[in-house]
């Protein structure tokens, strides 16, 4: 049983439709597929036809751009995967849509920092980006790449695009401990993913010390990703010696951008089977097509 929990189609920074998506993980051999677009839940219904088509199970999410402070003045971009949320909640509905439209603000400003030295305009962007989508710098990426600025994605993002460089603007976006309560209470289960990535190695542990986890954890964090391509093998031991003692859940997923979206491939790291079943059985406010 292959089951793959983190995905993106073109109702965020994925580079197909949540139908091909699914075409695609049949093909990987991927029998359980989530969805996980940033910031929005638009692309379920298609995933729920999709998988039913094909014979795959679905299992709802979103992945929540949120931020933590930690230490003083220091802000940190944490992205929370949340499971089977109830949609309709709305404190929740309320909060992804406060992010997206700050997004595009922020979507905008970068743009107008990269303006004072490429010719690109706010509508060039728009026009990588399907209608409604969640924008994020993946668009602008698509964008640089049409005008024959960098090659592709990855390029983008190792110098226009950095978030230590001079054109980075942070997301404005709910704070960390509130997300991870307001999932719970829309019946959703909060799992933070590729933990302790964009992360300096060498600071790691001073950079984030166990007690902004163990925040998490009380607030009612239910797991972590710890099997991602971008979680380093020193924080995959570290995380699974947090999660054995906490008795948390431990996924392992692509987040799959797409063939030409990033390297990213489906099923290339999987979730067991039991940590699934706890999802399930934690999660109440939307069902899991199995
Ligand atoms: P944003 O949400 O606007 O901050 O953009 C972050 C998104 O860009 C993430 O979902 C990443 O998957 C994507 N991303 C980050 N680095 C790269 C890269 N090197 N190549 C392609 N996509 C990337
Ligand atoms: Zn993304
Ligand atoms: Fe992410
Ligand atoms: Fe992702």
């Amino acid at each position: 049983m292959r089951i793959d929990l983190h995905s993106h189609s073109t109702r965020s920074d994925g580079k197909e439709s949540p139908s091909e998506v699914f075409e695609h993980a049949a093909a990987a051999g991927v029998d359980i597929l989530a969805l996980t677009d940033h910031d929005t839940i638009t692309g379920w219904s298609e995933a729920a036809e999709a998988a039913s088509r094909l014979g795959m199970g679905f299992v709802p999410g979103i992945e929540v751009t949120t931020v933590a402070k930690v230490g003083e003045g220091r802000r940190i971009s944490v992205h929370l995967l949340a499971y089977l949320p109830n949609p309709n909640h709305e404190a929740l509905h309320t909060v992804l849509g406060e992010t997206k439209v700050s997004r595009e603000a922020r979507g905008r400003a970068i743009v107008d920092r990269l303006a004072t030295e490429l010719p690109i305009t706010w509508q060039m962007v728009m026009d990588h980006l399907e209608d409604g989508a969640t924008i994020g710098r993946p668009a602008i990426a698509d964008t640089l790449v049409t005008m024959g600025v960098v090659e592709n994605r990855s390029a983008a993002f190792s110098y226009y695009l950095d978030s230590k460089g001079p054109f980075y603007v942070s997301n404005d976006t709910v704070e960390v401990l509130e997300a991870i309560e307001l999932i719970k209470l829309a019946g959703g289960v909060p799992v933070i993913a590729h933990p302790l990535t964009g992360v300096n190695s060498q600071t790691r542990r001073q950079d984030l010390p166990l007690a902004h986890f163990e925040q998490m954890i009380e607030a009612g964090l239910s797991g972590f990703e710890v099997y991602h391509r971008d979680v380093p093998e020193e924080a995959r031991t570290w995380l699974l010696e947090l999660a054995g003692r906490h008795d948390l859940i431990i996924t392992g997923s692509s987040d799959y951008h797409g063939v030409h979206g990033k390297p990213n491939r489906l099923g290339e790291n999987v979730t067991a089977p039991e940590m699934l079943e706890r999802i399930i059985e934690l999660g109440t406010g939307t069902p899991a097509l199995l």
